[in-house]
């Protein structure tokens, strides 16, 4: 919900102005992760300048509203995230990203402190595979 991106925004002392608003849309529209060219190329005509796409990917992945992500080329790339908890099940065909609900939690936390003697505070989890799409025409 861009209200609920407002509201995270304004949280922390930030405008959601309207080239932020068109660049938080096109990120959560492209449901994968893109480098600031990318969604440069995908705002064509909206009248965004790319140094602010780079400026506010940036603050996004800053403020918690995006995952940060470093390419081979050292660019860095950028998925629109949601504010609740969740995991990611990446498409190794086609890129797409997809949030999911369900979470291992406190079980494998528990596991791995047992094996490593750690206190577990936070996890990140990805899952990847072959969505639907991909596996029909591929
Ligand atoms: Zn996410
Ligand atoms: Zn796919
Ligand atoms: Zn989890």
């Amino acid at each position: 919900m861009l209200d609920d991106d407002a509201a995270r925004l304004q949280a922390r002392g930030y405008r959601l102005t309207g080239p932020r608003r068109v660049i938080i849309a096109a990120l959560r529209d492209a449901g994968r992760y893109c480098t600031a060219s990318q969604l440069y190329e995908r705002l064509r005509g909206r009248s965004v300048g790319l140094a602010s796409v780079y400026r506010t990917l940036e603050l996004l992945a800053d403020l918690g509203l995006a995952e940060r992500r470093a390419e081979a080329g050292g660019e860095g790339s950028f998925l629109y995230c949601s504010p609740r908890h969740h995991h990611h099940v990446v498409c190794t065909g086609c890129g797409t990203v997809r949030e999911i609900d369900a979470c291992p939690g406190d079980d494998l936390a528990r596991a791995v402190e047992r094996e490593t003697d750690f206190r577990i505070d936070r996890h990140k989890l990805d899952f990847y595979g072959v969505c639907a799409g991909c596996r029909t025409t591929g």
